[in-house]
């Protein structure tokens, strides 16, 4: 039996339906973890829903839902196999009463999600939509959000546990699940509980792009970039030859560095110097960059080069005018990730026999990977489906969403014997 007949994939519309009818926008001016009240509602269903499957489940005290299926094969030395999806949408874009649509057997033609408004859904400049005709697909009405970033991943994830549940003479090794909370925020990971999670590696299930077949391994190593400047205030009228405005001096350094890290400009290795905040009065101005690169040395030598303009600064005004600080925040999940290249060759094999042609492509930005990573554990992203995150023309191909639940069955399963040699993607 292939597992799209198992059953359980017939709930999949259904679950991922009831958590998209649950607001869970997250809150950056919260200082709680979950940030809000709708992602515990959430939690507290999966909990129970987990927990009726059979599955050992728990909700930690932030919110963050664990599930674990023992391994019903007798085979040795199958790896714990892991899975994490978010539960919040991301704040400041609507996300109550969301009034799903459903195009059966997608045509190909225009889809027009909100008359009034001109929001619509084409080939011209979606150039996904002609690789999903045939498709069954769910859409927005144009006036919210859909929540399949990440409902979409944790409706799938609940799936695969079901039909493995239910389906006992599928063998598989131990299989675990995460339901994070406030990653569109970037917090909510940073109380995760490694000792509820204890896998060889994992994969988070999210979206990146608008690819179901890439398998992506590769996010920026992150820093921050402070600068302080001081100026030489005095009455306009009588600064001549005194007055330095500190706001006109933080924009020389800025107009300083250079211009194809500037994100307009950056795309696919390239790194970003990106100007995040900026204040300032005469007497005072600060500068926060978010500085960014695939490399740890270049990300550190891109936060020199800024430090550098504020010294050849210092030095042309004749005052120590400029003080820079700087920090790394994040890594790059690729060095955990080649520690255990099993992971990537578990979801090829997956994604291969799915029928996709696995493709691979750097994250420009990061993932719950990072803090996975941070705490030993590999875990490449795999796409759940879903397009045109943060946006009211997003939508979710649930032909797609049934295939990503192929793909997880096919990677915690006991039976699919791993090629000799590891193929490496790059
Ligand atoms: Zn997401």
């Amino acid at each position: 039996m292939s597992p799209a007949n198992m059953s359980g994939m017939d709930r999949l519309v259904e679950r991922f339906l009831s958590y998209i009818a649950i607001d869970t926008s997250s809150d950056p001016a919260s200082d709680r973890i979950p940030s809000t009240a709708g992602q515990l509602t959430l939690g507290k269903k999966l909990l129970e829903e987990l927990s009726r499957l059979g599955v050992r489940a728990q909700m930690d005290k932030n919110g963050i839902v664990y599930g674990h299926l023992p391994a019903n094969s007798r085979k040795s030395g199958l790896p714990a196999i892991g899975f994490v999806a978010h539960m919040d949408t991301p704040p400041g874009l609507n996300s109550r009463g969301i009034r799903p649509r459903f195009i059966k057997n997608y045509d190909g033609s225009p889809i027009i999600l909100h008359e009034k408004n001109q929001l619509i859904l084409a080939p011209e400049q979606d150039p996904f939509l002609p690789g999903l005709i045939g498709h069954d697909l769910i859409t927005t009405d144009g006036t919210t959000i859909l929540g399949a970033d990440d409902k979409a991943g944790i409706a799938e994830l609940v799936t695969m546990l079901d039909i493995l549940v239910h389906n006992p003479g599928f063998a598989h090794g131990p299989v675990y699940t995460a339901f994070s909370v406030d990653e569109e925020i970037g917090r909510g990971m940073a109380c995760f509980d490694p000792e509820l999670f204890p896998c060889d590696f994992a994969y988070t299930v999210d979206i990146d792009g608008n690819d179901i077949s890439c398998l992506d391994y590769e996010t920026f190593c992150g820093g921050w970039t402070e600068v302080n400047v001081l100026g030489r205030p005095m009455h306009p009228g009588t600064g001549a030859g005194i007055l330095r405005n500190a706001c006109t001096m933080a924009m020389e350094l800025h107009c300083s560095l250079p211009l194809r890290l500037d994100p307009y400009y950056s795309r696919e290795y390239e790194g970003i110097i990106h100007l995040a905040a900026f204040t300032g009065r005469p007497e005072h101005a600060h500068m926060r960059y978010r500085v960014c690169s695939f490399e740890e040395n270049v990300l550190w030598e891109q936060m020199h080069q800024i430090e550098r303009a504020a010294k050849a600064l210092n030095t042309a005004y004749g005052f120590p005018a400029f003080s820079v600080s700087m920090r790394q925040s994040s890594s790059n999940i690729k060095t955990c990730v080649m520690r255990d290249p099993r992971c990537l060759e578990y979801a090829k094999r997956a994604m291969a026999a799915a029928g996709l042609l696995v493709k691979h492509r750097p994250i420009r930005g990061g993932t719950d990977g990072i803090p996975l990573a941070e705490r030993g554990i590999p875990a490449p992203n795999l796409n759940n489906g879903s397009y045109h995150a943060l946006s009211f023309q997003e939508m979710v191909s649930v032909t797609q969403m049934k295939q990503c639940v192929e793909i997880f069955l096919k990677i915690v399963s006991a039976d699919a014997p791993l090629s000799p040699t590891f193929l490496m993607i790059r």
